[in-house]
């Protein structure tokens, strides 16, 4: 976990706060773009270059969080998991998605992902065109994610 990883999620953290106080008031809340710094996507779960913007986390009891990835041509995450499953909507490029033992799929603009709670897989961008796409999941005692082994080359393939 890199430095700017960490800071991001406490500013996550911050915003759910104010969600908090919102809820009390019944006022929405609207954190502004570019209050919160873009963070990259650490080395040891992504490969190539991954930003992610306008990160999201609900207080408890609510459980959702989220962001906006990006990913550049290439780049791709590690194998993993997540608890209570994850909805991907692709916004931008052309990307890929793989749930192990599962043929590749191409996901484009408008496309949207389930990744069932539990299921082994990786997301990313095709070789020669960036993908960017909303993630969201639920976390399950304080964890929304666990990373495994990074893809092999032959993995992501062509
Ligand atoms: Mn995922």
């Amino acid at each position: 976990m890199n430095v700017n990883w960490m800071r991001a999620t406490a500013l996550a953290l911050t915003v759910g706060m104010s969600t908090i106080t919102a809820a009390q008031t019944g006022a929405a809340v609207v954190t502004r773009v570019g209050t919160q710094p873009s963070s990259a996507g650490p080395e040891q779960y992504f490969t190539g270059s991954v930003r992610v913007d306008s990160r999201f986390q609900a207080a408890s009891p609510a459980r959702v969080g989220g962001g906006i990835v990006t990913f550049e041509p290439g780049a791709h995450t590690a194998w993993h998991t997540h608890p209570l499953g994850q909805t991907l909507i692709v916004t931008a490029g052309v990307g890929r998605v793989q749930t192990w033992g599962d043929a590749v799929q191409e996901i484009r603009p408008g496309d949207v992902v389930w990744i069932p709670p539990g299921a082994k897989h990786w997301h990313g961008a095709s070789p020669t065109v960036g993908m960017s796409h909303v993630a969201i999941s639920e976390s399950l005692n304080g964890t929304s994610v666990e990373w495994m082994e990074k893809l092999g080359r032959e993995q992501y393939g062509q």
